[in-house]
């Protein structure tokens, strides 16, 4: 069996273990160290300065503090993007509030701004204002910025900006993780760069970013002996995985270079196949990092073979690949929650997947990759 060729795997630029192993030599060891302020650094300067980064262990605990933060409490309601990750809804129930679910645009496939507009206005309707929106950029695809904040302040209801999967993406040149009243970042082993696991709140406030820092450390008031008056939590980042973020941030344009590489060669894979569509910017104004390049297949264009069975077909030649995430409103541990929309996620769901798309993937990869695909169309 040939190695397998994983879909997104870690990849290491070359200085991280010097970042770690000075942590080391320093006794830098707890979550607070010269990484973890020079890791925040780094992001700032990436995302343009006008912000405030906060390093944490995780993108999920991000997007909770993210909530807490905008005041959400047990009850509100949250509007969340349904086709997505577990981890962008399941802080919502961390919180005891409700999410409400919507449907994805066929062009960005995140947030339908129609559904979306639809969805606030039957919510006030009831008798509820949503308390925040939670807007993800899909394997790095930005969604439509200016129409969904252009609702979001219409209503004046907040952004929770999902861009765990988006740093490295720009909407009409601008970071993606800036757009949102606060933005959520994640380092996780498969995404675009890799803290082992960590993730980051993006503030628009020093206040706001010392305020994800009180809570990510326990809450503890400015006391001799540990004093609480709010709940806290343990959501720090540690000076160890930021030594390996401040080592990947040297390389993150590179990697990004990479990964748009590995969509410019599937576009030209597939383009004798019309019954593939490859996953596209739909124009100048997006620029995504391309973290996952996906397809959808047209099942009546492709002689009945499915994305199901190509999954399963590169499965045999060691090739991963993972259908596309599942919406929440389809998921048993939400659906009995309310959802805006009609079938487009659904619908992408059922004939996508996702190809690999690692920035370590190497040329001999590639054509075992081109070869599996041709024998499976022919
Ligand atoms: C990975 C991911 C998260 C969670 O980030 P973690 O760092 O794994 O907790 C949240 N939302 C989306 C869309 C993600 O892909």
């Amino acid at each position: 069996m040939q190695d397998k060729i994983w879909l997104s795997s870690p990849h290491m630029g070359g200085n991280e273990q010097q970042f770690v192993k000075e942590a080391f030599d320093a006794n830098w060891v707890a979550p607070l160290g010269p990484n973890v302020n020079g890791f925040e650094s780094d992001l700032k300067n990436y995302l343009g300065n006008a912000v405030e980064v906060a390093a944490l262990s995780s993108g999920t605990a991000a997007l909770h503090l993210g909530l807490i933060i905008l005041g959400v409490q047990a009850g509100d309601e949250v509007l969340c993007q349904s086709m997505t990750f577990s981890a962008s809804a399941n802080p919502i129930r961390y919180q005891g509030a409700i999410p409400v679910f919507i449907d994805s645009e066929k062009e960005t496939w995140n947030l339908c701004p129609l559904a979306l507009e639809k969805a606030i206005k039957d919510r006030i309707e009831k008798g509820k204002k949503p308390k925040a929106i939670i807007a993800v950029h899909l394997y790095g695809m930005p969604y439509q910025v200016d129409a969904v904040h252009g609702i979001a302040e219409k209503y004046g209801i907040p952004v929770l900006e999902d861009s765990a999967e988006a740093l490295g993406s720009f909407y009409k040149g601008i970071p993606c993780g800036t757009f949102g009243t606060i933005g959520v970042l994640s380092f996780n082993g498969n995404k675009i760069i890799t803290t082992s696991g960590g993730g980051a709140l993006v503030a628009h406030s020093q206040e706001t970013k010392d305020k994800a820092i009180f809570l990510s450390t326990q809450a503890r008031d400015a006391a001799p002996h540990y004093q609480h008056s709010e709940i806290g939590y343990n959501y720090r980042m540690s000076n160890i995985c930021a030594g390996i973020g401040r080592g990947q941030m040297q390389v993150l344009d590179k990697h990004v270079g990479y990964r748009r590489a590995m969509h410019d060669f599937y576009k030209q894979l597939f383009q004798d196949y019309p019954a593939v569509r490859l996953f596209t910017e739909p124009n100048d104004a997006y620029t995504s990092n391309h973290w996952l390049s996906a397809i959808t297949i047209d099942a009546d264009q492709a002689n009945g073979k499915t994305a199901e069975q190509l999954r399963l077909y590169l499965d045999q030649f060691n090739i991963e690949s993972r259908p596309l995430w599942k919406p929440m409103h389809l998921q048993p541990v939400f659906e009995s929650f309310p959802y805006y929309g009609g079938t487009v996620a659904q619908d992408l769901f059922e004939n996508g997947l996702c190809l690999p798309s690692g920035s370590n993937l190497t040329d001999a990869d590639r054509n075992r990759i081109a070869e599996a695909v041709h024998q499976f169309f022919k």
